[in-house]
């Protein structure tokens, strides 16, 4: 079996309401840059990174793709996977000017590609190729009523139709305002909507200096928060550390780490409760797996950034020992043949064969770019 062609492709899909906000970014669309990978037995692998749909910043991934990875590949039997990563991560042009960013994400969708072509040619969903069962429950929580542009109102009464509605059994609500105090208010009116059994967690997506975060941080005890995500700059290692020692709530940290070495650093210094890899930030499949093996020698649970909107992270959950829980945002729900579902606030088990990467050509026709900007 051998690769054929790739055919790259960046989808921007509109977010569910106009426009979102946290306290770092805003948009009004997710970016799905990623390739299509052909093969010469019919069967093509479909893999994607996610952004914030910025259209020159998504070709660039998409031109790493095609002019920088694709005659790497090409020829190449797609079902010898961590062979063809170890060749295209090492591969000394490219790990020059690589190693996080840019290059990352393109060899991030490569890999969910590949792993899509080993599912399907094994005709099985991936989670059952990696040896993951159905028996699994996988508790969704959602953070797509908890952004920091709603109103306080439109906030409460969001998270309780979560909620009351929709079944879930948990929430997570953006935090990091430029008055810390209207956080705390808006936290507590949460809790007070939602009741005190419903899982709450915050996310300060990086906004916030130590002193504020440990300030502020103090607080959230009395909210019971489940944990507390990016509360500073992520790279700052001995500032995790240090709120991890200090303050009563968990941290969780890991959609702005890039490597497995990264997480190893995080992990061993004591800075992260919650290990939050993103197998289209990482290396792909392969380098999550790797991280969540990681985790699971730490006894620290996997509770993965989603910049696929759920899709490949719903079968990386049921077959990972790690993770009991995961993400769900549903901005790219149109796009798929089989979308990922939740009901009564845990996942369905996808049948389909492969990583639940497979795009609609309505899909393609609707939010491709690429296709319509030649
Ligand atoms: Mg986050």
């Amino acid at each position: 079996m051998k690769i054929t062609q790739l055919e790259p492709f960046i989808l921007h899909a509109p977010v569910t309401r106009r426009q979102i906000a946290d306290s770092t970014h805003q948009l009004t669309h997710w970016g799905a840059p990623g390739v299509i990978i052909r093969t010469d037995a019919g069967v093509s692998g479909y893999g994607y990174t996610g952004t914030h749909a910025y259209l020159p910043g998504d070709r660039l991934i998409t031109d790493c793709i095609a002019h920088a990875y694709g005659p790497l590949l090409i020829d190449q039997n797609p079902l010898e996977i961590q062979h063809l990563w170890r060749r295209l991560y090492h591969y000394p042009p490219l790990q020059w000017i690589g190693r996080g960013g840019v290059t990352q994400l393109a060899l991030s969708a490569i890999d969910v590609a590949l792993w899509d072509i080993k599912a399907k040619v094994a005709g099985l969903p991936l989670w059952q190729l990696l040896g993951g069962s159905a028996a699994k429950t996988i508790e969704g929580y959602n953070t797509d009523g908890g952004w920091l542009n709603w109103s306080l109102d439109q906030l409460v009464d969001d998270c309780r139709a979560l909620v009351e509605t929709h079944g879930y059994r948990g929430v997570k609500i953006k935090v990091g305002s430029p008055d810390p105090y209207d956080d705390l208010q808006r936290i507590e009116a949460v809790r007070q909507a939602i009741g005190p059994r419903i899982k709450l967690m915050i996310d300060a997506n990086g906004r916030w200096d130590l002193t504020t975060a440990l300030t502020i941080g103090r607080r959230f005890a009395d909210y019971d928060i489940r944990w507390f995500e990016e509360p500073i700059w992520y790279d700052d290692l001995d500032g995790h550390a240090a709120l991890a020692q200090k303050l009563a709530t968990p941290l969780a940290l890991g959609e702005q780490l890039y490597s497995l070495d990264d997480f190893r650093n995080f992990i061993r210094a004591g800075a992260v409760h919650y290990v939050q890899p993103d197998a289209v930030r990482l290396a792909g499949i392969t380098e999550w797996w790797q991280v969540a093996d990681l985790a699971l020698a730490h006894r620290l649970p996997v509770v993965s950034h989603i910049g696929d909107m759920v899709q490949v992270h719903l079968h990386l959950a049921i077959a990972h020992p790690a993770c009991h829980m995961l993400e769900y945002i549903p901005w790219l729900n149109a796009c798929f043949e089989e979308p990922a579902t939740v009901i009564d606030g845990d996942f369905i088990p996808p049948q389909n064969p492969g990583a639940g990467t497979t795009l609609t050509e309505a899909a393609l026709e609707a939010y491709d770019v690429l296709r319509r900007s030649g």
